[in-house]
Parts: structure tokens; C-alpha cells; sequence
């Protein structure tokens, strides 16, 4: 086991020359690396951060962002980064929660500290426009790059960071350097990460998937590309100049990668990987990037289990691509039957549960929550899925968005893309209705698309042609679904609708 320092050091001592951050413009190597952020932890020390202190920030893709995290790290400080797109009472929500001492922030984002609490004894800029701040440069011209002394153990909590608050309020998920090592030798030991590869960023590092390729660039030893403000058009361009060899991407944004692919006149057979995940990422685009000979690693993962949970690896059999792959390196899956516990045959449906060294220490002041999903070092992730006879894992639903309708499970995800073949749905949500004698009925959200005269009856028609008929029970038109930062649709809010409370509210 090592600390996130040790890491750095480590790294640093075998490849300084290496080019370890590409950020607007700017390029450092891993010996340049470690000597800012020896820098910035030696300022936060100054600052009298001491051990456990929490330091928050809310930055784009810089490299302020990796030396923010490891300086912290460092000194046995806690890094919390803040989503960016947070609105004021998100951010304040979170600072005071985690009662924040120190926060660095980017000046793009200075609205959404409106409400700052005041337990933050110190806000520092970090980035104006595209510029780092003039004071937040000073410090590595002034601070001193000796090794800082800290006295930090590999149990100590490195990391809070908070969930997106898909089903309620984000709650801040604490993981420990020792979980945050063992997530990167797993990840490096399951992903072709190869010595000196190229990885771009151009989505968020303040998740969780951002946090552990900092670790994993370390780890592995490879540059990371980091891109702030980016436009998908730019794309290919940053691929080509940048001979990028691997990178992360969400779901949303493979159709228009497909699009400029199929129409580009660029070098850009650097690129080896395309890593996807976050949400169900759909086979169509899989199979076709696939064909285009490209290949997108779908990752499943939580931010309780420091990230990934299981990959569909290039090696993989394509038929299976419906599912997420398998458990990755020194990672243990079972399934467990929602109502008895007990462990599900491959095949049947139940919550994916899962144990490991990266499975986090629990939620930040939270024992009731964190005693709900933490047994006897498993995880339960509340995720719905099944393993098939070749361990290869399939995510069916949110746990907490199944309904059982006279006893008999209906899982939301199967409605809704059933719908979801319609000509005239935008989009869909399926929630479970409080009902006396069928205990829950599932109703469906459905957006209209633009111009489209569907009715309720074509909805339910065409449900009851293709699934049982107690799947779907009611429908209703609405303007537009109830979302998160992520996009993510916030079922809660659906359900709180259907007991009369007011969608608007959100
Ligand atoms: P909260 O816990 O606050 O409700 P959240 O569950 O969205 O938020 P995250 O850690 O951001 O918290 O997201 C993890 C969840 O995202 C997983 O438990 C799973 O439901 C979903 N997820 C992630 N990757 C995939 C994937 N490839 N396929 C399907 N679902 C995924």
C-alpha cells in the first residue's frame, strides 16, 4: 500500500522527464509536477491546513486541478472537488457540510459562491479565463518545492467526494489513500494503460472517473491531456495535434463523435480507447464505432467503489456489449435477492453487491446511510442487474426505482425503452405510484417531441403489445423531466409529483 505522496514521488523519481500535464498550452513533467504541488502543499500548510482539514475546490480541467488534489493529498488534507455546474445552494450545501477550510475556485465559476459558508477561512482564484490568477502563480514562483512535512498513512481519508444526488442529497463518499491505491493498480491492471500513452480529458475531472486517472496517470506513468471549455467540433483537432492514444467520454457524447468520424480527413489512429460509462451506454453506437475500428471500453462505476466496478473490455465477446463486461482486477460481484438477501444463480435478477480494497470507508458524517449500503465490507451499489454462467455483468436498473406491482418486480429501464421506440417521444421516466391494493403502480413521464400528436392510449397500447400488462399502468404528458447537473432524471422528484407536491419546486 502506498500513500497518493508516496505516488507522486515515486513516479516522479522514475520518469521526471516524462511529460505529466498538458493544459492550455502549458506542459509539465512529472519532476516539475511534484515540485508545484510541494509547492501549493507547503502554502496550505502556511495556511495552518492541518491533517484531516477538508480543502474544496471548484475548477475546470487545469492542471490546477491535479496539484489542488495532490498537494492536499500530500499533507493529509481531504480534497473535495465541487461538481462546476452546481447552482449557489448546491456549493454552499456541500462546503458546509464538509465544513470546508480552505476553497480554490476559477473565476468562471465565482457566482456559485454566492452563499459560501463561513466555516471557509480562505478562498483562493485559481484560473481567470484561460489564465491562472496572478497571486495563485506567485506560489510556485515563491513557495518552497522541499518535500513538506507531513506524517500521512494510507488509512487516512485522501478524498470526500459527493454523489450526484441522483435519488436524494449528494452524499459525500470518503475514500481512503489505501482504496484510492488499489483502485489504480486494478484499474491499471485491468485497462491497456500503457507507459507514456497520451489520455485526454475533455469531461470533468471533479467526478470520480477524473480523480482516479490522476491517480492511474501516476500509477502507470502517462501524460494527461487536459482540455477546459471544450467544444465538440475542436475534438479531432486536439486527437491529431495531440496524438492522443486513449480517453474518457460520457454516453451524450458518442452520436456526434460518430457523426464527425464517419466525415473526418485527420490522423487520428493514435487513439486506441474510448472509455464510456457513468450511465447505460447504448450497443448501437458500440458496434459501430466497432466497425469503424475504434473501441469503446463501457465502464460501470460507483463513486463508493472509488470508480470502476467492472469493464466491457476491447477483448471481450461483442455480443456481450449489452452488458458492462466483467469485475475488474481483484474485484468480487454477486447478486442478491432485493427481498430474502440471499445470493442469486447466474441469470436471475437482483442488487449487484460488490467488495474490494477500493470499496470506500463510508459517507461523510452519515453512519445511517453508510450502514444501509456497507455489510461486511461488500458494497451494495442499489443498482439492479444479473451475472450471466461467464461472469459477465448486466445493469438493469436503480434499485430504488423498481416497483413491485401486486408482488410481481417491474424494472423501470425495460418500460421506459419500450416507450422509448415510439415516434414522438422525446423522452421517458417510469416511476413506481403509491396505490392500497396493488401496493405501487408504475406510471410513465413522457415527453412529447416537438410537433408530435401522440395520446396516452397509443402509449399504453403499444406497452401492453410488447410487455405484460401490470408493467404499465397509467401515463402522463409533461413539459419536461426533472434533471440534476449530470442529466441525470431525479426519480424522486417524479415520485413526489405523483403524491401532489409540485414539480416546479426543482
Ligand atoms: P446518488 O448516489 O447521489 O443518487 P449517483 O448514484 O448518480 O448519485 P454516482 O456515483 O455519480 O452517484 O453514479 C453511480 C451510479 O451511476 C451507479 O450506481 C449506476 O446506477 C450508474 N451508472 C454508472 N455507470 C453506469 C453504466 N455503465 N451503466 C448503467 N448505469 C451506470
Amino acid at each position: 500500500m502506498a500513500t497518493i505522496g508516496e505516488l507522486l514521488n515515486s513516479r516522479a523519481a522514475l520518469s521526471p522527464g516524462l511529460e505529466a500535464l498538458v493544459s492550455n498550452g502549458e506542459r509539465i513533467t512529472f519532476l516539475e509536477y511534484k515540485q508545484k504541488v510541494n509547492q501549493l502543499a507547503n502554502y496550505l500548510l502556511d495556511l495552518q491546513v492541518q491533517q484531516g482539514d477538508r480543502v474544496a475546490f471548484l475548477c475546470k480541467n487545469t492542471y490546477a486541478f491535479p496539484i489542488i488534489y495532490l498537494a492536499a493529498a500530500k499533507i493529509g488534507a481531504i480534497a473535495v472537488p465541487i461538481n462546476c455546474r452546481l447552482k449557489p445552494a448546491e456549493v454552499q450545501y456541500i462546503v458546509e457540510d464538509c465544513q470546508a477550510k480552505v476553497l480554490f475556485y476559477d473565476e468562471e465559476f465565482r457566482d456559485a459562491l454566492e452563499l459560501l459558508p463561513s466555516c471557509v477561512e480562505k478562498v483562493i482564484r485559481a484560473a481567470v479565463g484561460e489564465e491562472m490568477d496572478d497571486h495563485f502563480k506567485s506560489i510556485f514562483q515563491i513557495a518552497s518545492a522541499a518535500e513538506p512535512s507531513a506524517d500521512v498513512t494510507e488509512r487516512d481519508i485522501a478524498t470526500i467526494i459527493y454523489t450526484s444526488g441522483t435519488t436524494g442529497n449528494p452524499k459525500g463518499v470518503m475514500c481512503t489513500h489505501a482504496n484510492v491505491y488499489a483502485a489504480g493498480l486494478a484499474n491499471v491492471n485491468t485497462l491497456d494503460l500503457r507507459f507514456a500513452d497520451r489520455f485526454l480529458f475533455v469531461t470533468p475531472l471533479f467526478h470520480i472517473s477524473g480523480m482516479m486517472f490522476i491517480i492511474n496517470a501516476l500509477i502507470r506513468g502517462f501524460t494527461l491531456v487536459l482540455a477546459a471549455n471544450f467544444t465538440p467540433s475542436q475534438l479531432w483537432d486536439l486527437i491529431d495535434e495531440e496524438k492522443i492514444t486513449n480517453m474518457m467520454s460520457v454516453p451524450a457524447m458518442l452520436p456526434f463523435m460518430l457523426q464527425m468520424l464517419k466525415t473526418i480527413d485527420k490522423d487520428i489512429f493514435s487513439l486506441r480507447g474510448i472509455i464510456c460509462g457513468g450511465s447505460r451506454v447504448p450497443e448501437q453506437p458500440i458496434r459501430e464505432f466497432h466497425d469503424l475500428g475504434f473501441s469503446i471500453i463501457q465502464v460501470y462505476g460507483a463513486t463508493e467503489y472509488s470508480g470502476a466496478i467492472a469493464y466491457f473490455l476491447p477483448e471481450m465477446d461483442l455480443n456481450r456489449c449489452h452488458s458492462v463486461g466483467k469485475g475488474l482486477y481483484l474485484t468480487e460481484l454477486k447478486i442478491l435477492d432485493p427481498l430474502t438477501g440471499m445470493e442469486c444463480p447466474p441469470g436471475e435478477i437482483g442488487e449487484i453487491v460488490v467488495r474490494g480494497d477500493s470499496v470506500f470507508a463510508g459517507y461523510w458524517n452519515n453512519k445511517e446511510e453508510t450502514d444501509q449500503v456497507l455489510k461486511n465490507g461488500w458494497y451494495h451499489t442499489k443498482d439492479v442487474g444479473k451475472l450471466d454462467e461467464e461472469g459477465y455483468l448486466y445493469v438493469i436498473d436503480r434499485l430504488r426505482d423498481m416497483v413491485i406491482c401486486g408482488g410481481e418486480k417491474v424494472f423501470p429501464a425495460q418500460v421506459e425503452a419500450v416507450i422509448q421506440q415510439l415516434d414522438g417521444v422525446a423522452e421517458v421516466a417510469v416511476i413506481g405510484v403509491a396505490d392500497p391494493v396493488w401496493g405501487e403502480l408504475p406510471r410513465a413521464y413522457v415527453v412529447k417531441a416537438e410537433g408530435a400528436s401522440l395520446t396516452e392510449e397509443e402509449v399504453l397500447d403499444h406497452t401492453r403489445q410488447n410487455l405484460a400488462d401490470y408493467k404499465l399502468i397509467d401515463v402522463e404528458f409533461i413539459a419536461e423531466l426533472p434533471k440534476n447537473s449530470m442529466g441525470k432524471t431525479l426519480k424522486y422528484v417524479l415520485r413526489a409529483h405523483a403524491n401532489g407536491t409540485k414539480l416546479t419546486n426543482v
